[in-house]
């Protein structure tokens, strides 16, 4: 196989061709780091590049192969992690100057997963700080562009995870998904990116945001290989207390089977139609008509209260948030900033840590959470949300006693342009309108790319949702539509994509220096 073959092959075909030695797991590696070296100048998707470690974990995996033996599935297929995720070896920057300087003394649970399976990790992506995002502007080391238009975002606050495998960085990748964060990026980068139900993959190792909320997941560019990472990152795990006894399996099973015929597939009323973009409804109709030429009935639901879903989630995560955040306190962790003049007090170290090391998104929402949660307000704010959250899993349960899954547009629009809502919190915070709902409610979601729009010629998702503890449907229904909509499409998406090499070609080899 060619170089440009290897990198656009998935994690399924990689897999299988490793396990037939007609390729080494160094090979694949290396093409790897080459494109990153060729493109990343341009899309700034990593923080960090792994190469030595990736390397070597990919020759101790031929070498191993070679003596016969007995590998996991995935063993010699990189990735790259989000680095919200911890990690010995590489530093973890939650895209923060906060953690400057900062190493992990211990793996987070997934990623000592993936050290099991032999998968060589290429390095950490880029992310909004401490995932407070859509777009990753708000990565204190700079914005990660989109390989389909180098003007636009590639979505938050994973859009490092997204880029990279879109740009055919990574075959695959981890992300973390608090109200949206894999899902938003898979949408606006063609990619899938999947939410698994809420502890059905351990959270140890993931720097906390919203603890309730937070769920890390796969993001790839097949239906396939994303069931295939999540099959090797989940499971129970004792250092997550909420983390779950009897999570969803079969997951690859459920995906290789691909057959809607006789589901009842959900659209929601309040999740489409005004507010969303023209092109992302015309492809969202097309897939709903594959999907019942394939023989799945479509019916509409109404979920009431998901238009509170919003509000409650912008009061419910700063409040976690802004309780997470208290460790940075210029003391355990990273960056340490003494104030200019006047007493040198642990209260003013601290303040003076927080002010140079937390971005203006961190802080806004520090203080929102810290004003929700005082006691004045706690009632009147975090209080009723919960109990909007409540509401919310009660609008699902009904959705799901009519249904076997739900289908919306992942995101309301196409990637915008860079800049283009920095200044507008609200205008932001807006994209997550279709995800939020999911994880206030814990439900799994899965988002995969459903065509170009119209208007822009830019990526659509489109979002399938399932009860908790269902994963396994998401990856059944998804890999049907995936194949139906590839064959309308004459391939996948993201041959469509513009070619990087050459825009990017004048930046390569800047990466190393980071
Ligand atoms: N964009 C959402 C936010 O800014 C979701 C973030 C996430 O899922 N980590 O909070």
């Amino acid at each position: 196989m060619t170089n440009s073959e290897l990198i656009r092959s998935s994690a399924a075909n990689l897999a299988t061709r490793l396990a037939a030695k007609e390729i080494s797991a160094v090979e694949v590696t290396q093409a790897h780091l080459d494109r990153i070296a060729a493109v990343d100048g341009a899309l700034n998707a990593f923080l960090h590049i792994n190469t030595d470690e990736a390397l070597s974990v990919a020759a101790d995996v031929d070498a191993r192969r070679a003596h016969g033996e007995d590998l996991h599935e995935l063993a010699g297929v990189p990735i790259a992690v989000k680095d919200l995720i911890v990690t010995i070896g590489q530093p973890t920057t939650a895209g923060s100057r906060i953690l400057d300087g900062w190493h992990s003394p211990y793996d987070a649970t997934v990623v000592r997963k993936l050290r099991e399976a032999r998968m060589p990790i290429l390095g950490k992506t880029n992310l909004d700080e401490f995932a407070m995002g859509s777009s990753t502007e708000h990565s204190a080391f700079g914005p990660t562009r989109n390989p389909w238009d180098l003007d636009r975002i590639p979505g938050g606050s994973g859009g490092g995870s997204a880029a990279a495998v879109a740009a055919f960085e990574a075959p695959l990748a981890l992300g973390t998904d608090t109200g949206g964060s894999i899902r938003q990026p898979g949408a606006v980068t063609g990619t899938v990116g999947v939410k698994p139900t809420y502890g059905a993959v351990s959270r140890y190792g993931a720097i906390a945001m919203a603890s309730s909320l937070d769920q890390i997941g796969p993001v790839s560019r097949t239906v396939l290989d994303s069931a295939l990472l999540q099959e090797v990152i989940g499971g129970h795990d004792p250092f997550d207390s909420t983390s779950l006894t009897d999570p969803s399996t079969g997951l690859v099973a459920a995906a290789r089977l691909g057959n809607v015929s006789g589901m009842k597939i959900g659209i929601i009323r309040e999740l489409h139609g005004e507010g969303y973009q023209a092109g992302v409804e015309n492809r969202f109709n097309e897939s709903l008509e594959l999907l019942k030429q394939a023989g799945a009935e479509i019916v509409e639901v109404s979920c009431p209260n998901f238009q509170y879903a919003l509000g409650a989630y912008y009061l419910i995560m700063p409040s976690e948030a802004s309780s997470n955040l208290a460790k940075f306190d210029g003391v355990r962790f990273g960056l340490r900033t003494l104030p200019g003049d006047g007493p040198m007090t642990i209260e003013r170290v601290m303040g003076a840590t927080r002010a140079a090391g937390f971005g203006d998104e961190v802080k806004r929402r520090i203080i929102l959470g810290t004003y929700a949660l005082s006691a004045g307000y706690y009632d009147a704010y975090y209080g009723s949300a919960q109990k909007v959250r409540t509401l919310i899993q009660q609008d699902f349960n009904a959705a799901f006693s009519q249904t076997d899954v739900l289908i919306s547009p992942t995101a309301p629009t196409t990637a915008f342009k860079l800049g283009e809502k920095l200044d507008d919190p609200l205008a932001m915070y807006l994209n997550d309108v279709a995800t939020i709902p999911a994880n206030l409610a814990g439900v799994p979601g899965l988002s995969l790319p459903g065509g170009l729009a119209d208007e822009d010629g830019l990526p659509v998702g489109i979002q399938l949702l399932a009860p908790a503890r269902e994963d396994a449907r998401l990856y059944r229904v998804g890999a049907v539509l995936e194949s139906l909509l590839e064959q309308s499409w004459g391939g996948p998406l993201l041959d469509q994509a513009p070619e990087l090499a050459g825009a990017a070609a004048g930046l390569a080899g800047t990466k190393e220096a980071k």
